[in-house]
């Protein structure tokens, strides 16, 4: 993101001028956060001075380092952030839409009819309003895969967190067909030019069962020539899986194998309904899979990623909410703790996915930072020594104070900095009237 000038400084200042310290928050540099509690990626709990350092790095504060800004953290926990796998922003304007249709029904009656109507601003309010629900929630990343991306992005820098934009590509599309949409990725590729340093482009062959063979080809050789993401839905529901197995005589990842479309920077949203072998080639390429047992559970798909098989397997495994119109919601914290509930009850053991395991699986390295506030009764009892901290904050939930991107604040005192949330509510409202009518 852009270094603010002081005249934007104080623009945002008085945006939110309920809060008359705000003027420094936005500039980039190391904070020091006093008398707080911190959890790294080792979920340890430890107390004291510390340093939030702009690398993404922490360190235990002397008191005598020159830094910007100096937070009381007595009513504050900090944390790693949340990372978002799978979405798709802007379907933020299909939330609470098509409720109780199973996926394909949900697909071809509610959502892909509507979306004839979409348009750029369309997207970009739709992306807006999903960046202020992730920044409030904590996740400071997104994996996207959504038509427009250009606005995506510009829409996604415009907020300050990261994101990795890939353009939607599908045979099936009335919006722009696969031939446009991968030609004018490719533009996007090849320019070199992103908004920001947080921002990458990537390629979004929508799934096997709407993208010729042809299509899905072509996007895997923009991937390994311009070395960016390649995401795609797969093994979503067991029609998908035995529609794919009729056609090819091969199971969804096995197909997707055969034609070369697998390689560390292939990620394979759901994978509810594969065998321990499309797992093991899963793993044998480096390719990624992600859980989202949300949108699994609301669309009725019947299966849902298994986390320890995938784990005994060696997959990357990572953890996303799907688009807000199969979810209701972008909030990790609720998928991570929906993560760790389903897979305890579909596998009949109560240590699976325990608190540590499903942060790191929720957080995925993150460089940056969140705070919390401790004062929430949610998160009560914190037990000795803080000991029911962890999993209070992931079973029990909590609200966001502040959210640090690359040493900038994004948001600070639970007000989002970079987006004005009731703007943007008001513009959704409006979008969604107009989108809906036409
Ligand atoms: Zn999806």
């Amino acid at each position: 993101m852009e270094k603010k000038s002081v005249h934007s400084l104080q623009l945002v200042f008085r945006k939110h001028s309920v809060y008359p310290s705000l003027c420094e928050p936005m500039d980039r540099g190391t904070r020091r956060v006093t008398k707080t509690k911190l959890i790294d990626d080792d979920c340890r709990l430890i107390s004291g001075d510390f340093l939030l350092h702009e690398d993404g790095s922490y360190s235990v504060s002397k008191g005598y380092e020159d830094v910007i800004e100096v937070i009381p953290g007595e009513n504050r926990i900090i944390t790693r952030s949340f990372q978002n796998w799978h979405t798709h922003s802007a379907m933020v304007l299909n939330k609470s839409f098509g409720e109780g249709l199973p996926l394909m029904e949900w697909l071809e009656t509610a959502i892909f009819p509507v979306e004839k109507g979409l348009t750029p601003q369309f997207v970009k309010i739709g992306t807006l309003a999903a960046a202020a629900e992730m920044i409030s929630t904590g996740t400071t990343f997104a994996c996207d895969m959504y038509y427009f991306p250009e606005i995506v992005a510009n829409s996604f820098s415009k907020s300050g967190i990261r994101a990795k934009v890939c353009g939607a590509v599908s045979d099936k599309d009335e919006i722009n067909d696969s031939k446009s949409a991968l030609k004018d990725i490719e533009k996007l590729l090849s320019s070199g030019h992103n908004q920001s340093d947080r921002i990458e482009y990537g390629i979004g062959p929508h799934s096997v069962y709407t993208c010729e063979e042809e299509t899905l080809k072509k996007s895997s050789e923009l991937s390994k020539k311009y070395d960016c993401s390649l995401s795609i839905h797969a093994s979503e529901t067991r029609k998908e899986v035995t529609d794919c197995y009729e056609i090819h005589e091969m199971y969804p990842i096995e197909y997707l194998e055969s034609i070369d479309f697998l390689s560390e920077c292939t990620i394979c949203a759901h994978c509810g309904w594969v065998t321990k072998k499309e797992m093991r080639i899963l793993s044998g390429n480096g390719s990624h899979a992600v859980h989202c047992p949300t949108s699994n559970q609301k669309l009725a798909c019947g299966g849902t990623l298994s986390y320890p098989a995938m784990k005994d397997a060696e997959v990357s495994v990572f953890l996303g909410t799907d688009g807000a119109a199969s979810n209701n919601s972008l909030d990790m914290r609720s998928e991570a703790k929906t993560a760790s509930l389903i897979q305890k009850h579909d596998h009949w053991d109560a240590s699976i996915l325990n608190p540590e395991e499903t942060w790191k699986l929720a957080t995925n390295k993150s460089k940056d930072w969140i705070t919390w506030d401790l004062e929430d009764i949610r998160l009560r009892p914190w037990g000795k020594k803080g000991s029911r901290l962890l999993s209070n904050l992931l079973y029990s939930g909590g609200n966001i104070l502040d959210v640090f991107v690359s040493g900038e604040a994004v948001r600070r005192n639970g007000i989002t900095l970079t987006i004005n949330e009731k703007e943007i509510a008001k513009e959704l409202e409006n979008s969604v009237e107009d989108y809906y009518d036409s």
